[in-house]
């Protein structure tokens, strides 16, 4: 339903929380967010409100990259389990995604025959177990996770970290929408903008079918054929 990301020389768990209760009026049933801390994730999900969620994670939860989720479940109850993110068994890549991954049984039967086991109910899952097993192929989380988006079909707007790239956000696109916040050494991307006004004006709009690596020092977007798009940013006119 509402996703943040946040990549910067502050911690990301106050401002990931800040910017999912900014999409609380778009509706949502439970709540989470991961950030990297030296080189391991740190992550906490609830069933329930942004509050809740607030009150889950410790004061000192350093980490000054991460992302966070609202979910409107569409594949699984609402519960802390099928809350997002979702990681791997190495806890090594965390994922939030808004929509519906629609081949999402048929990947998870050949992940599961390949001896891969779940522990949510959600479509999202498959898609950590896949970027987890594409990146050890590939020294770029970028490249790791636009292979990995070759085999799904269906609605994304995601957002993925990885344990072993403490300094790097992907996002990607596709029928969900992503919109990237440019800032002072820090980066944000989010589902919707209102999430990152108060951080900055500037912003960049993904198109479907494209993806975003996100470092403090800026971005760059490309097509799921790995070919570099040209963005011009653009400033967004907001009350808050
Ligand atoms: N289909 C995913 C789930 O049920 C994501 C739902 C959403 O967009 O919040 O977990």
């Amino acid at each position: 339903c509402g996703i943040v990301a946040y990549v910067g020389p502050k911690d990301a768990a106050p401002i990931l929380l800040e910017g999912l209760q900014r999409l609380e009026y778009r509706g949502y049933d439970s709540a989470g967010l991961a950030v990297v801390n030296g080189k391991s994730l740190k992550m906490r999900k609830v069933k329930g409100r942004v509050a809740d969620l607030a009150e889950a994670v410790p004061a000192r939860f350093k980490g000054a990259c991460g992302i966070g989720h609202t979910r409107w479940a569409t594949h699984g109850v609402p519960s802390d389990v099928n809350a997002h993110p979702h990681l791997d068994h190495e806890q090594r890549i965390a994922v939030v995604h808004n929509g519906i991954i629609e081949n999402a049984d048929a990947l998870r039967q050949r992940l599961e025959g390949e001896g891969v086991t779940f522990e949510s109910e959600t479509d999202t899952e498959v898609l950590c177990h896949l970027i987890a097993r594409t990146v050890k192929e590939t020294d770029s989380l970028d490249d790791a996770v636009r292979r990995a988006l070759k085999s799904v079909v269906g609605t994304y707007g995601i957002a993925v970290i990885d344990a072993q790239r403490p300094g790097e956000i992907v996002v990607a696109r596709n029928g969900s929408p992503i919109v990237l916040g440019i800032g002072e050494k820090e980066m944000f991307a989010a589902s919707d903008v209102a999430a990152l006004v108060r951080y900055t004006r500037q912003v960049v709009h993904l198109e479907d079918g494209e993806l975003a690596v996100l470092r403090a020092d800026g971005f760059h977007t490309f097509t799921s054929d790995a070919r570099e798009t040209a963005k011009e940013p653009f400033t967004v006119d907001w009350d808050t």
